[in-house]
């Protein structure tokens, strides 16, 4: 820091200094965003003292117009924009043009140094902020003076070298004033009608008049795009105020646009982005909605507004219900709140359903990525469940490469069929193998196939569709008295025989089951774990099971396929053997495996290798 009477020179820090350098050195196609960002700075400063004006009346030049005046000499290759914001102290001067700020630049700064090559390109898409000036400004200077009253005015200048001075500074009213000489080839940027031009692109719903040289008329709209009608908005125009609010570089897959009087009145712009993952250069660091009264933003991320089912979705709400003396704080507290969230969940809900009909392909990206969370809202909202159901979307064993409603499902019915079956399992090619399916793989019957975590917690609160209740495969009663069509008779193992080789798995198993029996409904299995007790809730052991609890999952019925060839071949074994005992344990274990409940899926290694030895050994002194 140098120091003379006047002015005192500061360095820029380290990556301000690299920003600085791309933004000055590199070619754009895109540079006159340095306005928008100029702008867009204008607006939040007004913004900001509005909201101070709301509860603090001791500010300077209190009844001064809240605007922004552009004003342009051509001849001297100089642009200033000033506003009547809330303005910067020194110290806020040095701490938010001294370093970067907390907007895209940083992020920018991140990519632009792995990948010279085209972010020339997308540098519009970013709010690099302020320090865009300088891909078109030879030199700036900064004139600011804080809306408190005993603050003085402060001054700011740099040419995008490593350095800034600050000085003292003769401005007696509040506001910035942001004074620009352009570079040659950046003389454009004082016409008139470049100006008008590039804030009807990007500035046109700032929501406050902007006014350029003497004019008494404002050039832009001012209002806020989530407050102009539908009709006036194009596809291009939301989706740049996308870009803008998220920076995310997909487009959103659906935008909900709207506004109600009754039951309360609000203004909402809203969009579901097309992937969960906020991209990494994303502005947005939290869930929520951006919330305004009568356009004055009193909360960045609301998280009130929505279910948290639905906290994916982005975008703005604006109200003038809210009173406008309602603090961050106490928004929450206020009545007004319940009533807004469910107008829009009301809403949100009613365009996915939409979606759902009209677009099944938009609709399946949007259930590949945001279906868990709505899984997870029939587990944390149940009273939302009736709402969210038609939205669910299923892989069934007879369908296992198409995503089918609960509507599909039942309308494909047998008749007779009375109700929904599902199975539960680790992932979609072993549960098609489970002995649970045999029966209904034997008769055809469709049954979905939950495979993920978030299943067994969705059916908690999943119980029943429309008439039909849902039931897990493993305790559906089933009528096995049928006469299987595709089923070849196989013999049956005698009664005395099959009843000594149940002894022999009760004394291996021992306290492991509860019992050992035959079954009626296993057709290619050897064997299943079956409930002890009917009442048993399988989901909910699951869901344990996924949260780490100490838990001890109740001990099953092994039930033993009478006909199996693996289960005559055991009977020839020397009763008592090692090799039965071992067999004996596999099986038991295998069931398990495919309960998705084995304690050490890893043991079975071992035992499976003395299988094979055994076998090997057999086969070799035949
Ligand atoms: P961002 O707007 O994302 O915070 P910028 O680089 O655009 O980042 O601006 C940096 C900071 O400088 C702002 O956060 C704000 O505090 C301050 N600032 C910039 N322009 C103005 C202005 N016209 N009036 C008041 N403060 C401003
Ligand atoms: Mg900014």
């Amino acid at each position: 820091m140098a120091e003379t009477n006047e002015t005192q020179q500061y360095s820029f820090k380290a990556e301000t200094k690299q920003l600085l350098n791309i933004l000055i050195h590199s070619l754009y196609k895109d540079r006159e965003v340095f306005l928008r960002e100029l702008l867009s700075n204008a607006s939040d400063a007004l913004n900001r003292l509005r909201f101070e004006m709301v509860t603090n009346h001791n500010v300077l030049d209190p009844d001064a117009e809240l605007s922004i005046r552009i004003t342009a000499d051509k001849d001297a290759r100089m642009l200033t924009i000033q506003d009547t914001g809330i303005g910067m102290t020194k110290d806020e001067v040095i701490e938010n043009l001294g370093t970067i700020a907390q907007s895209g630049a940083r992020k920018f700064l991140d990519i632009a140094k792995e990948n010279q090559a085209d972010f020339s390109q997308i540098i519009g898409q970013f709010g690099v902020g302020f320090y865009s000036v300088f891909m078109a400004a030879e030199w700036v200077r900064v004139t600011s003076r804080s809306y408190k009253p005993d603050a003085e005015a402060v001054t700011w200048y740099a040419t995008g070298e490593d350095n800034y001075q600050i000085g003292k500074a003769d401005m007696s009213e509040r506001g910035t004033k942001v004074e620009i000489k352009l570079k040659e080839d950046a003389a454009e940027f004082a016409e008139e009608y470049r100006l008008k031009n590039i804030i009807h692109k990007h500035s046109d719903y700032i929501g406050f008049p902007i006014y350029i040289g003497e004019a008494k008329e404002a050039v832009n709209k001012q209002t806020s795009l989530w407050r102009t009608s539908k009709q006036e908005v194009t596809d291009e125009q939301y989706k740049e105020f996308y870009r803008q609010t998220t920076l995310d570089f997909e487009d959103s897959l659906v935008h909900i646009h709207m506004s109600t009087d009754a039951p309360v009145q609000l203004y909402a712009l809203l969009y579901i982005p097309s992937k969960v993952e906020r991209g990494v250069f994303s502005l947005r660091k939290d869930d929520g909605l951006k919330l305004y009264t009568r356009n004055i933003l009193i909360d960045e991320y609301n998280k009130d507004l929505l279910p948290d089912y639905l906290r994916f979705v982005q975008g703005v709400v604006d109200s003038e219900d809210l009173p406008l003396n309602v603090s961050r704080e106490t928004v929450q507290s206020s009545g007004l709140m319940p009533k807004l969230k469910k107008v829009l969940t009301n809403q949100v809900m009613r365009e996915l359903g939409t979606l759902a009909k009209n677009d099944a392909e938009k609709y399946q990206t949007f259930w590949q990525e945001f279906g868990v969370y709505l899984k997870q809202g029939i587990a944390s909202n149940p009273a939302d469940a009736e709402t969210i159901n038609p939205l669910l979307r299923f892989k069934t064993n007879l369908n296992p490469e198409i995503w089918s409603s609960l509507e599909d499902y039942v309308s494909r019915m047998k008749d007779g069929q009375k109700e929904i079956y599902y199975i539960v399992g680790e992932d979609s090619k072993s549960i098609l193998r489970s002995p649970h399916l045999d029966y209904f793989h034997s008769q055809g019957t469709e049954v979905l196939l939950l495979t993920d975590p978030m299943d067994s917690f969705m059916l908690m609160g999943l119980h029943k569709y429309k008439d039909f209740d849902l039931k897990n495969v493993a305790q559906a009663e089933v009528d096995t008295t049928q006469k299987l069509k595709d089923q070849p008779e196989e013999e049956k193992i005698a009664d005395t025989d099959f009843n000594s080789l149940v002894e022999r798995f009760k004394q291996v198993l021992g306290e492991r089951v509860t019992d050992v029996r035959a079954s009626t409904r296993l057709y290619q299995s050897v064997a299943r774990l079956a409930n002890a007790d009917a009442n048993a809730n399988p989901e909910l052991q699951r869901v344990y099971k996924y949260l780490g609890k100490e838990y001890e999952i109740p001990k099953k019925v092994l039930e033993l396929n009478p006909s199996h060839a693996i289960l005559k071949n055991l009977l020839k074994l020397e009763s008592g053997s090692d090799l039965q005992n071992i067999i004996i344990e596999q099986i038991f274990d295998s069931a398990m495996l495919v309960e998705g409940i084995h304690p050490d899926p890893s043991s079975i290694a071992p035992r499976v290798q003395q299988i094979i030895e055994a076998a090997l050994a057999q086969k070799n002194s035949q």
